[in-house]
């Protein structure tokens, strides 16, 4: 059996690991020129920022023996230190009872894609945007395959579907976007015993505020501090076409209010907008996928928006397709 996988994102990747590791060659077509999807780093001017998924937390999920015994160990970290919650910006320690072991990698997020990919077949820039199906086959670019799996968020995979004719009952799966703001400043990092601040209620613009030279340490030059802000779904839509300068600068009152004169001058401002940032409804993974067939999904869509949750679809897929060899 050989295998298309569309997307080199967490679930992807799932895939085609899962999938090698039984002998099944794949091929991951990846629109970007990266590795990882929502798992995203940035490096410039010796800050390193997570943009999109800050740390990944396994729960007890098939992402935890592979994060922790089978994936190459350097520089893979646990976080220290927990995630306050903010009121309006008042910081207090809130209900740590829930507290989950979380982890990163010193050089960035994305190593976690890189180390994932490892031996696997990706083509980078290559967007798909149809397929055409030939009997029990699948053609993507040229190539012959015996199966298909989606990746892309659900919205981005509808229209591969559409594009086939192919239908699948996805309509309860939506997404929500996110703003978020890289900020470096030449100050060492605020005096504070968490390493990101959240605020459930998604009632403030800024939902979430992660000192990423708290979070791991090199994220930034000595005496230095890398943060990545998250602006709250409703911010987020209703800002989305706001220039950068103006979210930038929206960031920096709250920085200051939070910390300090200090820090509402950034060195270093970045923006990135997730269009697709984490499903706010999910379609159902056995009603999608269904045992016997050939073109499946796997997204955060249908299982939930964290990287454990991703990479636990993408093996269920490929078990699939084991299954049927
Ligand atoms: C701002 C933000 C913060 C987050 N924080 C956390 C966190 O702290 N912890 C956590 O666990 N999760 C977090 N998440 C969620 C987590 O990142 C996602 O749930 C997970 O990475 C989804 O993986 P995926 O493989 O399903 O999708 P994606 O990562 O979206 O991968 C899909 C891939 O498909 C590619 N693609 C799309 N269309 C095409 C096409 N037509 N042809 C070829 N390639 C295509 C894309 O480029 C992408 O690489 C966060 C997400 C965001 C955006």
């Amino acid at each position: 059996m050989k295998v298309a996988i569309i997307g080199a994102g967490i679930a992807g990747l799932a895939t085609a690991r899962t999938l090698k590791t039984a002998g099944i060659e794949s091929v991951v077509f990846e629109k970007s020129r990266g590795l990882g999807g929502r798992v995203n780093t940035r490096t410039t001017q010796g800050y390193i920022f997570d943009t999109g998924a800050t740390s990944v937390a396994p729960r007890g999920k098939a992402i935890e023996k592979v994060l922790l015994q089978e994936l190459p160990q350097e520089g893979l970290i646990k976080v220290e230190k927990p995630i306050f919650v903010h009121t309006g910006l008042r910081v207090s320690r809130g209900d740590q009872s829930r507290a989950t072991d979380r982890y990163v990698y010193q050089s960035g997020l994305q190593q976690l894609a890189t180390n994932l990919a490892h031996d696997l077949k990706v083509l980078f820039n290559t967007e798909i945007e149809e397929v055409i199906r030939n009997g029990n086959k699948y053609i993507v670019q040229e190539e012959i395959f015996d199966a298909l799996v989606l990746t892309a968020p659900i919205p981005q995979t509808s229209q591969l579907l559409w594009s086939m004719s192919e239908n699948r009952p996805l309509a309860n799966a939506a997404y929500r976007s996110c703003l978020s703001v890289m900020l470096g400043f030449s100050q060492p990092n605020p005096d504070i015993h968490y390493h990101a601040i959240l605020e459930p209620e998604q009632v403030h613009p800024m939902t979430w505020l992660s000192i990423e030279s708290v979070k791991s340490p090199g994220r930034a030059d000595a005496d230095k501090c890398a943060m990545v802000m998250q602006m709250s779904a409703r911010f987020s839509q209703e800002n989305y076409q706001k220039s950068d300068a103006w979210i930038i600068d929206t960031a920096l009152q709250f920085t200051r209010s939070l910390y300090g004169e200090s820090f509402h001058q950034a060195e270093v401002a970045m923006v990135k907008k997730w269009k697709y940032s984490q499903p706010t409804g999910l379609g159902k993974f056995e009603a999608v996928n269904t045992p016997g067939s050939t073109l499946l999904i796997a997204s955060d869509g249908i299982t939930g928006g964290r990287i454990e949750e991703a990479y636990e679809c993408g093996v269920k897929v490929a078990n699939l397709l084991i299954d049927i060899q």
